[in-house]
């Protein structure tokens, strides 16, 4: 299994990279993970747009989901689509891409066929599984394990403290996790996101195999976040843009 980062800014798109958006590729099969600001253009580098065999959404806040707007104008003006592309979200996706695309909200059945994540749910997209888990955030959001044979990759989705996510992470061996709040700030309410420290502990009481933290916002010291979850996990990166792991 392959992934390669699309985009890994946090909160809004940054001078180096999309919002968020991380291609999964496995024997011909491809999966996207999250459709935030920008990320349609940088994803055509990676993957041609007819290849996708399925988009996963962890939550519907507009820097992981707003870029299926450009995906709903791809399909139908390319001539290059094929059939509807299976889109797993919370409940209320469809309204929600809907709304985003146009006003009055269109029915999008033609672009997408859409299908609920939720907790507990297991879902086979050719020779990769998908599972879920209800994560801490103020909307329904869901962490993603993507499985194929036996190496496994979490995506943690936005998140407070969550023991779900570590339930959900244990033993993988890339573990894609946010740590979108500043080390040593106050002010930033709980269960909205994580620490780069935090990050470090969720992915150490996990087991995994490698810590790539992602998310970031452009106003925050990525190398801090980076230094603080080492101190906890050593083996952690930096997600970048572009940047490809085989597992
Ligand atoms: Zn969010």
């Amino acid at each position: 299994m392959r992934l390669t980062v699309v985009g890994c800014s946090g909160s809004m798109p940054g001078p180096e990279s999309p919002a968020s958006c991380y291609l999964i590729e496995h024997e011909g099969v491809r999966i996207v993970l999250d459709m935030g600001n920008g990320s349609a253009g940088a994803l055509q580098r990676h993957a041609d747009l007819r290849s996708i065999d399925a988009i996963v959404l962890s939550h519907l806040h507009a820097d992981h989901c707003l870029d299926t707007s450009s995906f709903v104008v791809w399909h139908r003006y390319s001539q290059g689509s094929r059939g509807p592309v299976p889109l797993y979200g919370p409940t209320g996706t469809r309204e929600r891409l809907a709304a985003a695309y146009e006003q009055p909200p269109s029915d999008l059945s033609d672009v997408f066929d859409f299908r609920t994540a939720a907790q507990d749910v297991t879902a086979d997209v050719g020779a990769l599984s998908l599972s879920f888990a209800r994560v801490n955030h103020p909307v329904p959001t869901y962490a993603v394990r993507v499985t194929a044979d036996s190496a496994g990759l979490v995506y943690s989705g936005d998140t407070g403290v969550s023991d779900e996510l570590v339930t959900l992470a244990r033993g993988a061996d890339v573990f894609l996790c946010e740590a979108a709040q500043p080390d040593g700030e106050p002010g930033y309410p709980p269960g909205l996101h994580l620490t780069g420290a935090q990050a470090g502990e969720h992915a150490a009481a996990a087991g995994v195999g490698t810590l790539v933290l992602t998310h970031i916002p452009p106003w925050v010291d990525a190398q801090a976040q980076l230094a603080a979850a080492r101190s906890v996990f050593p083996a952690t990166e930096l997600a970048t843009s572009g940047a490809t792991y085989d597992l």
